[in-house]
């Protein structure tokens, strides 16, 4: 969602600009902007659409030593190349980009911003005008406008703002959304995400909530919004570009795919020590330990996650585990018990839903775990412990690998509190043996992709509506594999508990209507499937089944090579990620970049 790239020093800022733009592009957008300098000249090129159109604009002598880039995901105002940003003050002294909301927006316009003479909508205009009234009609100092500007901006901001009299400075500020300082040789840069600066550095310095920082091409200054200078370090990252390639794949929903058994294996490898034992770091084991309850709190596929996780993370660490919808927690938190958990479940890291849950758990002392891919995000930070999902870049918007590697992460954690309670269960429960079988169950059904794509193309070529029903774990995969298919398809979806669906919903279902059964190593519950199966062939559905092999008789449609049961949910959810990925293809779409969705959604 939304991304910011600032670059100020001895590079070409025309062409890092546009290259970060590029990389920011996997995060969804809807409209992006550069504005670039260049001694005394400026120039602010913005397009609607893809940063390709925006390129298109930009005329061959477009070049210069600073400037900042945007890709905007419209909260207020319709995308259009007027909303879109950089944005500027009244006498477009001062330049603005800026990822996320500012709240009083419409007060700040009333209260200060009478007689200007605002070109669009967003709610991001209103803030550079207010710095630049600070600036040219008050006398204030740029620092001194732009600290005054955050004093009364509430909301959530990452800025980066420039000033046609100093080109040689970016000032940036942050709260709440994802901003960084990329440190370079005789340049400096920042940006909303590290896969944006990659190609230039490795070395990054972290900027906390509520500081200013002055960015120059040989300095950067950090400073709280008072003033007071703050010393920070920096630090080097472990991005490798070539895993943001996407080779020779047609998309990165199908390379993510295709990667689960390695992730599978890389995990295993990670998370065991010499001997081959699962072994987790000894903290992290305390803080299971000393909780009565687990509460998992995450968003959209990482929700789906935790569900997926909760049987076996109460079987083996004997912790009730309760899940929480992060958006919803942030304001209405449930009564807790007496020594809680919180897990929190992104694969960005930067998830404000979660983000605002976190930080009232820190003011309330309450212990958190963060099970994320990416190191060093603002929820790794922010937590007392962090699990890494070792899944490398997910770029495609619909997420795959993340979602396995956060239930194979899960399954780790549970074997080692399992392990160090003495858990029978857990003793049994051989995860490196179980997870390389996950591994080869996930090959066998990637090694089907063209029967798949087959049975989608009768299945849902046209449809406009599915369902996805299952029982026990195989529900949960459901929610995810219809979450998945709504999400690139545009089909509206729904997952049901198999059993659930003749209690209301069942109406919906009339000739030729998909409905996709999962059914996964469970006797009992494969028999109340199946006859949900014939209640809904009956009123006219078409039925496509997910079987493991175990449970499949002869005509079912997929099978899935069986794997324990706790770990089902990471094989039956392949298959459904094909069907997705397939039925998106079969519809002309853009698998990875679906419409109004952003990667990682950073505005609560
Ligand atoms: N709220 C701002 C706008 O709608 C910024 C959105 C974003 O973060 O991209 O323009």
């Amino acid at each position: 969602m939304c991304g910011i790239v600032g670059v100020v020093g001895n590079k070409n800022a025309t062409d890092i600009l546009m290259q970060g733009l590029e990389k920011l592009e996997y995060r969804g957008y809807d409209s992006a902007g550069i504005y670039v300098v260049n001694g005394q000249k400026t120039n602010l090129v913005k397009s609607v659409g893809r940063i390709a159109d925006l390129r298109t604009k930009l005329g061959i002598d477009i070049a210069g030593t600073a400037g900042i880039g945007h890709t905007r995901w419209a909260t207020h105002g319709k995308p259009s190349e007027i909303n879109a940003h950089p944005h500027q003050s009244e006498t477009a002294r001062f330049t603005l980009v800026h990822n996320g909301v500012i709240e009083n927006f419409a007060e700040i316009k009333s209260d200060y911003l009478a007689g200007h003479n605002l070109k669009g909508q967003t709610d991001t205009e209103i803030t550079v005008h207010l710095i630049g009234k600070f600036a040219e009609e008050d006398g204030l100092s740029v620092l001194e406008a732009f600290r005054k500007a955050l004093s009364i901006i509430e909301g959530s901001y990452a800025f980066a703002l420039m000033d046609a009299k100093d080109a040689d400075t970016i000032y940036v500020a942050k709260n709440k959304s994802p901003l960084l300082i990329g440190l370079g040789d005789g340049y400096n840069m920042v940006c909303s995400d590290a896969m944006a600066m990659i190609r230039e550095t490795s070395e990054y310095m972290e900027i906390h909530d509520k500081e200013l920082v002055i960015v120059k091409a040989d300095s950067v200054q950090v400073q709280d919004y008072a003033g007071n200078a703050i010393e920070r370090g920096s630090y080097t990252a472990e991005l490798d570009l070539s895993d943001i390639g996407k080779g020779t794949y047609p998309y990165y929903m199908l390379k993510e795919i295709d990667e689960q058994p390695t992730v599978m294996r890389k995990l295993i490898s990670a998370y065991t020590d010499d001997a081959g034992k699962i072994t987790v770091d000894a903290d992290i084991i305390k803080a299971v330990q000393d909780a009565d309850r687990i509460y998992i709190i995450a968003a959209g596929t990482s929700y789906h996650a935790g569900f997926a996780s909760k049987d076996f993370l109460e079987q083996l660490t004997d912790t009730p585990v309760e899940l929480g919808i992060a958006s919803e927690w942030g304001y209405n938190q449930p009564l807790l018990s007496q020594k809680p958990l919180f897990i929190f479940i992104s694969q960005s890291g930067e998830t404000a839903d979660s983000r605002q849950v976190l930080v009232r758990a820190n003011k309330m002392g309450i212990p958190s775990l963060t099970v994320t891919n990416v190191p060093g995000s603002t929820l790794s930070r922010e937590a007392n412990y962090t699990m890494l999902l070792h899944a490398g870049p997910e770029i495609a918007v619909a997420s795959t690998k993340a979602y396995t590697a956060q239930i194979a992460t899960l399954a780790v954690l549970a074997k080692a509190v399992g392990d160090a309670n003495g858990n029978s269960k857990a003793a049994d429960f051989d995860l490196v043996h179980e997870l390389s079988i996950v591994a080869q169950s996930i090959e066998a059904s990637l090694s089907e992709k063209d029967m798949i794509e087959a049975k989608v193309a009768d299945l849902l070529a046209t449809s406009r509506n599915a369902f996805y029903i299952g029982r026990g774990t195989d529900y949960y995969v459901a929610m995810e594999a219809s979450l998945k298919l709504k999400e690139i398809s545009y089909i509206q979806c729904e997952g049901f508990a198999a059993g659930e669906l003749k209690h209301g919903t069942i109406s919906l279902i009339e000739d030729g209507v998909p409905v996709i059964a999962l059914i996964s190593n469970n006797k009992t519950l494969a028999a109340h499937t199946r006859g949900n199966i014939q209640e809904v062939a009956a009123r006219g559905a078409s039925v496509l089944t997910v079987v493991d092999e175990a449970t499949a008789r002869e005509e079912d449609d997929i099978k899935v090579r069986t794997v324990h049961p706790y770990l089902s949910s990471i094989a039956m959810v392949v298959p459904t990620q094909l069907v997705a990925y397939y039925a998106t293809l079969q519809r002309g779409l853009d698998v990875d970049k679906p419409r109004n969705l952003a990667k990682s959604v950073t505005v609560e």
